[in-house]
């Protein structure tokens, strides 16, 4: 990987107004890869007028024109695609395979899923004597994290994009290298300048200067809990939209007639993806208590098969965490589990490796819903095995979590099963394992979230409703 020690604003490649970098560190070795710049306000303030310029033509041009750069775009990803797949892979530390199938490959459904809405035409709506426009919203600035870098960039900007939003992106600073790809193909698309700008840098700097640009129509947020509250409470002051996708503690729930190995297997590779470090990850496995040990040996055997190992060698299951930070984080939750008296079944704290930020895929069994471990995201490979005495037990415990972004529910009885997801407080649950759907609505109910992301929910978020009476 070639130093990346540009921004990318008004249609072209240029250099931070600080000469500061941040190093970018490989987390298999530990050692740095690339330095990216470190972005200040006034590059914030180039990026956003850049943006504000670009808006009102870009605003003007027609769903066929936006429609065939989003094309190009999608191109451009496919033609890199594994480039972009060993990028993640080295960044963030996701296994290479798992790397081209999701973080490499979804980028380009993203954008694809706006190039065939755009292709369908919008009927204006009438009300009465009014009829209801829709109109795009303006600036967007989309902030996004480390863990699925290059697809919670493009599930910001092609829904931004497709609705006639101009839009400034500042990537994560953990696993940015990527954005760098993806503006590489935005170039070679021909957006016009402006259009699409990259500002790079940490979050207090560059972000903040982001929520409280008075030129920001829209702030597009991903990441934890507590910088996006952050981000909230400086948008409001000049009153943007606010979109927050954030973190999760998502339950499986294996109902009592459930096919118990299929669930448990489906379970633990759900709550291991990307080293658990997966905002939809479900991290709590609710199991009848009769169940409960049977379920703890199974989960052992399959969190067993996560092979840990450099993310390049295809049998890596398991790559390593994506920082020290997180590692140690992780760790301190693993301690914790084992203090308030959860019991260790396979994984704990130590390092299965001398290098690389790796833990070990470990589960806890007999976990209290209410402990630390039971309430709090981990981001990290530790699932926690939560026995429950009936169904309404299974649902009380579901629901007790200051979190509701996805989970699971599983039953030989599909109607049980649609009727307990039905009462789950969260944004998306899968019966029996049903699929990804990328054109459904995703985000939370609760501390998970505000807003929607992907498909055609996404163009509310970057469009103003304009009701005009006649
Ligand atoms: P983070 O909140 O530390 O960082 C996310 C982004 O916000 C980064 O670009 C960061 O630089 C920026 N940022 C940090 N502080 C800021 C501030 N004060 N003002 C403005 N911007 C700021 O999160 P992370 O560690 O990168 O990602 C992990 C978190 O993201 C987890 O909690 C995870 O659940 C969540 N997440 C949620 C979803 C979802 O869709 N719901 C998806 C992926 C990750």
């Amino acid at each position: 990987m070639a130093e990346r020690d540009v921004l990318y604003i008004g249609g072209e490649w240029v250099r931070s107004d600080g000469g500061a970098t941040i190093p970018v560190e490989n987390p298999a070795t530990e050692r740095v890869q690339a330095h990216i710049p470190e972005g200040t306000a006034s590059d914030v303030d180039r990026a956003v007028r850049a943006a504000r310029e670009a808006f009102p033509a870009w605003a003007e041009t027609t769903r066929a024109e936006r429609a065939e750069l989003l094309r190009k775009l999608v191109d451009g990803l496919a033609k890199r695609a594994d480039e972009i797949g060993e990028t993640i892979a080295k960044d963030v530390g996701t296994p290479l395979r798992i790397a081209s199938r999701i973080q490499a490959a979804l980028p380009q459904t993203d954008v694809r899923t706006y190039v065939d809405l755009l292709g369908q035409e919008e009927p204006e709506e009438k009300v009465g004597n009014s009829l209801i426009v829709r109109e795009p919203a303006g600036v967007v600035a989309a902030i996004t994290p480390w863990n699925y870098p290059l697809h919670q960039i493009t599930c910001k900007i092609a829904p931004a994009l497709a609705a006639g939003c101009t839009v400034v992106v500042k990537p994560s600073e953990v696993a940015p290298l990527c954005a760098y790809q993806l503006f590489d193909a935005i170039h070679e698309a021909g957006f016009p300048p402006g259009v699409v700008n990259l500002v790079t840098g940490f979050g207090p700097e560059v972000g903040e200067a982001l929520a409280t640009h008075p030129e920001v129509d829209v702030v597009s947020f991903t990441g934890s809990v507590r910088a996006g509250t952050r981000v909230a409470e400086l948008a409001a002051r000049t009153v943007k939209r606010v979109t927050l996708e954030l973190g999760g503690k998502s339950a499986n729930v294996i109902l009592d007639d459930a096919d118990l190995a299929t669930a448990v297997k489906v379970g633990v590779s759900n709550a291991f993806l990307n080293g658990g470090q997966t905002c939809t990850a479900w991290t709590r496995m609710l199991v009848p208590r009769e169940k409960h040990d049977e379920a703890a040996a199974l989960a052992k055997t399959f969190a067993e098969g996560f092979t840990t190992g450099d993310p390049l060698d295809p049998k890596t299951k398991l790559g390593p965490l994506v920082s020290a930070a997180q590692r140690d984080r992780v760790r301190g939750y693993i301690e914790k589990g084992i203090a308030e008296g959860a019991t260790l079944v396979t994984g704990g704290v130590e390092a299965p490796a001398d290098t690389g930020y790796f833990v070990a895929p470990t589960v806890f069994a007999g976990v209290d819903p209410d402990s630390t471990i039971a309430q709090e995201e981990i981001f990290g490979p530790v699932l926690s095995i939560i026995p429950f005495d009936d169904e309404e037990d299974a649902l009380r415990i579901a629901n007790n979590s200051r979190y509701g972004l996805h989970g699971a529910v599983w039953s030989a009885d599909r109607d049980r099963a649609l009727a307990f997801a039905r009462k789950v407080r969260t944004g998306q649950i899968d019966v029996n394992g049903g699929a990804f759907n990328p054109l459904a609505p995703f985000g939370g109910y609760k501390q998970s979230g505000v807003g929607r992301e992907m498909g055609r929910a996404a163009l509310d978020e970057f469009t103003e409703l304009k009701s005009i009476q006649l």
